[in-house]
């Protein structure tokens, strides 16, 4: 594991509030005062700031270094592949190591989910699935077919085509007017269903939303195997066997977006097996090469590769780093690492212990709900558990940023407060998190949420 030396230097702070543009970051709030959380160096389940105090990156580096921090087997394979090929695009070439991944992968996915598009991370996987529905329809004389269905407050990415499939407010609505033909159905957030609510409502929503649509009109549905947004939305029992059958029906697309729920963070390499379904396209991107470097990928069927693989046709479309050799090399270094340690088992033999710590919080007065699957857990916390009332947009603006994202970095540990649904806190450790881990962030968890709980009621 990496021993970097320790970085002290508050020229940085002052550079980057100079200089550096943070990315959904309310930059007007730093000041001398109010230091940039400044990340200086990884080690394993740990990262250290520029003073040299330990956080547990209980988020993964926002869901991403799955395999931990650290490892000198990745930035090695880096080293070797620039020796022997910088770089060379994938724009009418091929390289060894994009085409070694790409089989890999196609190994890995479930079915004939044997086609590889390379991208440079989620949004742009997204925006590829997206364009390539279209041109799959179109290739078979069906145009008109250009509608893709996404669900509310799901979060598919911010280039335009991905942020129009993205179904929270707040995102789209000052970057409108979007790409035009996406359509929005409620998730499956079941915590807030009625009780005797059928647990297929939310899957033959989609049903209908295509028969308003008209099913002539629709390319592709997209959907992730356990929603983000929103804290962790799993799907109910039947919930995919059935949005299948309704893709089926009506010649409509299955994407599944994985750029979370991939390598391992649900216990599996791809999210869809744990949930038993099978989709047309896969998006990933992410755990591909545990953000040890920038890597998306689309994964196509047979299928939908078919219309491509002849004659003259071409999916004109591409990025000039894709698939870039040396992210290629640390991904195949990454699934060296998935192999070895097995990560995707030791994910399943421990996500129950990590669940049942997080649910020993639910004696806690403002934890309403534990949700989740794998490394991906949720809290929903509320201000009455019995009617299950949540902060309006005034008490969660104070509640998270005005106090619990700051607290939780204070007692180091790095998570998600998150509200673009209900307030939520996230946690997705990296996959090498074990028992040691878990009682850190119970420590932390319930500390600062019992304080939290403590302001509401002296604040109302
Ligand atoms: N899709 C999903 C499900 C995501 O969670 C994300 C990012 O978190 C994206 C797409 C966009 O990925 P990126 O930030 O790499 O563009």
């Amino acid at each position: 594991m990496a021993t970097a030396p320790q970085v002290v230097d508050s020229e940085l702070q002052k550079m980057a509030r100079e200089h550096l543009w943070m990315h959904f970051s309310r930059m007007g709030g730093y000041s001398p005062e109010h230091e940039i959380p400044l990340i200086t160096r990884a080690d394993g389940c740990y990262v250290y700031d520029e003073h040299g105090k330990r956080y547990l990156d209980g988020l993964s580096a926002l869901f991403c270094v799955n395999a931990g921090h650290g490892r000198a087997e990745y930035g090695e394979a880096a080293a070797r592949q620039v020796e022997e090929l910088d770089f060379f695009t994938l724009w009418s070439y091929a390289h060894p190591r994009a085409i070694e991944l790409a089989a890999r992968i196609a190994k890995l996915a479930p079915g004939d989910l044997n086609r590889v598009f390379f991208t440079d991370g989620g949004s742009e996987a997204v925006e590829s699935a997206l364009k390539l529905s279209r041109n799959f329809h179109r290739a078979h004389g069906k145009g008109q077919k250009h509608k893709f269905i996404a669900r509310e407050v799901a979060y598919h990415g911010t280039s335009l085509g991905a942020l129009s499939a993205t179904g929270i407010t707040n995102l789209r609505n000052q970057f409108e007017p979007l790409v035009p033909g996406a359509c929005h159905v409620p998730n499956t957030n079941i915590y807030r269903w009625p009780e005797d609510r059928d647990p297929l409502w939310a899957a033959d929503a989609i049903e209908e939303r295509i028969v308003f649509e008209g099913p002539e009109t629709v390319a592709a549905v997209i959907l992730e195997p356990v929603q983000n947004a929103g804290g962790c939305f799993v799907p109910p029992d039947g919930y995919f066997t059935r949005v299948r059958e309704i893709c089926d029906q009506y010649d409509v697309l299955l994407i599944s977006d994985e750029v979370i729920c991939s390598w391992g963070r649900l216990g599996y390499y791809f999210g869809c097996e744990r949930f038993g379904y099978q989709p047309d396209i896969i998006t990933t991107a992410k755990g591909i090469t545990s953000a040890y470097a920038p890597m998306g990928a689309v994964i196509a069927s047979d299928r939908v590769f078919e219309p491509f693989s002849k004659g003259d046709s071409t999916f004109a479309h591409g990025f000039t780093f894709a698939g870039h050799p040396v992210s290629a090399a640390v991904a195949l270094a990454n699934l060296d690492v998935f192999e070895r340690e097995d990560l995707c088992g030791h994910v399943r033999a421990k996500e129950g212990e990590f669940r049942q710590m997080l649910e020993s919080l639910s004696d806690l007065p403002i934890v309403g709900d534990v949700r989740g699957a794998g490394y991906f857990q949720a809290i929903e916390l509320v201000k009455d558990k019995e009617t299950k009332e949540s902060f309006n947009d005034e008490e969660s603006e104070k509640l998270l940023r005005g106090f619990l994202s700051g607290e939780l970095y204070k007692r180091g540990l790095i998570c998600r407060a998150d509200d673009r649904g209900d307030p939520v806190i996230q946690l997705a450790p990296p996959l090498i998190a074990d028992t040691e881990q878990f009682e850190e962030i119970h420590d932390v968890l319930s500390g600062v949420l019992t304080e939290a709980w403590d302001q509401v009621v002296a604040h109302g």
